[in-house]
């Protein structure tokens, strides 16, 4: 696929341009708002630093958004909470501060793109993370959870979670091999990102492991967000990052 890398610090941009087209990407890197603009049209995907010369990020922003659907990466140096929200806010898709592990940012930019898929219809209008899963049900270890239906069974026995905690859980089941941002999480389930820092999704994820007997059903991905675990397996969320 055709990415359009925005960003005017020469080393970061050869080492994204690296990492992007030894994953078979098609890469132009513009260093500059004007260029971006002018290249977005033919993206696939767009990774864009905030911080450049001739623009505010956040405006280039929201001003490719308003020519341009394709997925869109914010990767930027800028970690305030505000900042992060403001990007979500304008458009963006996903949000990975600097410095970054380039294997997670390549494993984000799938995530991104398999959710905006327009064959796929885009998650934000799909709070549950259920739509496109009816009749669907995930099992992890003696657990399963029925996205459609809406009901969770722990070893045959159904376990009753609140909406909310079945959302979450149902959030994370249906995309099983992927690690979910608490900020994507809470915009998606809470519709609100500003929640990021507040402790209602730790709370949710307590009761559902609470409830189920399951501890490691949900694993924690230290310092980022929430997977579905195993809940058979060992302890592993410790030392995920
Ligand atoms: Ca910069």
């Amino acid at each position: 696929m055709h990415a359009l890398l925005v960003e005017d610090d020469d080393r970061m941009a050869r080492a994204l341009g690296t990492a992007l087209a030894q994953r078979g990407h098609t890469v132009r890197r513009v260093g500059r708002a004007l260029d971006a603009l002018r290249h977005v049209h033919e993206a696939g995907f767009v990774l864009l630093d905030l911080g450049l010369p001739d623009l505010d990020g956040l405006e280039l922003l929201r001003r490719l958004r308003a020519v341009c659907d394709a997925p869109l990466i914010v990767v930027t140096a800028r970690c305030e909470e505000r900042d992060i929200v403001q990007g979500l806010r304008a458009g963006a898709d996903d949000y990975v501060v600097k410095p970054f592990r380039m294997a997670e940012l390549m494993a984000r930019i799938d995530t991104v793109r398999r959710r905006t898929d327009p064959r796929s219809g885009r998650a934000g209008a799909d709070p549950g993370g259920a739509g496109g899963f009816d009749g669907r049900t995930v099992r992890t270890g003696d657990v399963e959870v029925d996205l459609a239906g809406r009901t969770v069974r722990v070893a045959g026995v159904d376990v009753r979670l609140t909406r909310r905690e079945f959302d979450v859980l149902a959030f994370l089941a249906a995309r099983p091999d992927e690690v979910h941002s608490r900020e994507v999480i809470l915009d998606r389930i809470w519709g609100d990102v500003f929640l990021a820092a507040s402790r209602s999704l730790d709370v949710h994820v307590a009761g559902i492991r609470a409830k189920t007997g399951r501890s490691h059903l949900v694993r924690t991905v230290r310092g980022f967000g929430y997977q579905l675990g195993s809940p058979t397996a060992p302890a592993q969320g410790d030392g995920a990052r």
